[in-house]
């Protein structure tokens, strides 16, 4: 990917030895270009190592091996690695051009993928909630909102978990109702995201945490039908699903088979057809 190097000399030279274990994604609460000014500003004293605009340009202003100043003071963090000790020393800082409240353009999520995609291989980062963090983790009273709630955490971890993206990971359709669900394929199986075929098709989903298990239940008129075997039918078919970041992923035939659904694989199309 294509790196634009705009110095800035906010940072401490090294990391004191740490290793970077976490991505702090943040936003800018302001706008191109007054925001890559400041962030090379040295009354700011603060940057970043990385900022995406909205067209999706990508600038790097600290180098990885070095120390930008992005986590800023510490207050009530939430994060659970956080170590007593100045998160800047074991982070990388990813700043979003976003005033406060927006969320990201198509253009700079696709930007913010391939450098978190990037980030992750090269430094080794696991691809979860402990280690790609918003600087709210650090910040919960005076940094809320940064990234914000439109921050799209769930697409990007999913995105990031996948098996590389494009044309080497295959990516499949599932009909379910009149909705289009996204899913892909894995050793020649269709894969997609329980709960969202779940309640597509009108069925209540409940995780059991301890157990690691979605119970399925069925639409009132339905489970009127089938009386009460629902449970039982999901139950008895007993599905291994796959957690990709924090949601669940299950081979699409076995699931829809197990709620009584007919399915169909139209292979030209990649689609899968649940009836
Ligand atoms: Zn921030």
């Amino acid at each position: 990917m294509q790196i634009h190097w705009a110095p800035s000399p906010n940072y401490t030279g090294g990391r004191r030895g740490r290793k970077i274990i976490a991505i702090v994604n943040h936003i800018t609460a302001g706008l191109m270009p007054g925001t890559l000014s400041w962030l090379r500003n040295p009354v700011a004293k603060a940057s970043a190592h990385y900022l995406v605009t909205k067209t999706g340009v990508v600038y790097q202003l600290v180098k990885d091996e070095d120390t930008a100043w992005h986590a800023g003071i510490v207050n009530k963090p939430g994060w659970t690695l956080y170590d007593g000790s100045n998160p800047n020393y074991y982070s990388l800082g990813i700043e979003h051009e976003a005033l406060a409240g927006e969320s990201l353009t198509e253009t700079q999520y696709q930007a913010t993928l391939e450098l978190h995609r990037m980030l992750v291989e090269k430094h080794k980062i696991p691809v979860d909630r402990n280690h790609i963090i918003g600087h709210y983790y650090l910040d919960s009273v005076n940094r809320k909102n940064d990234p914000g709630p439109g921050f799209p955490w769930n697409r990007l971890l999913n995105d990031l978990v996948r098996p590389n993206t494009g044309d080497s990971s295959p990516k499949i359709v599932i009909e379910a109702g009149n909705n289009i669900i996204n899913g892909f394929l894995h050793e020649d199986r269709a894969y997609g995201p329980v709960r969202e075929i779940a309640t597509t098709l009108g069925w209540q989903v409940e995780w059991l945490n301890e157990a690691r298990t979605a119970v399925l239940l069925p639409p009132a008129d339905e489970a009127e039908n089938k009386s009460n075997t629902a449970r039982v039918v999901i139950a008895s078919h007993s599905i291994t699903i796959t957690i990709l970041g924090d949601m669940a992923f299950a081979p699409v035939r076995q699931m829809a088979e197990a709620m009584g659904y007919k399915v169909d694989w139209d292979g030209e199309n990649k689609t899968v057809k649940i009836r």
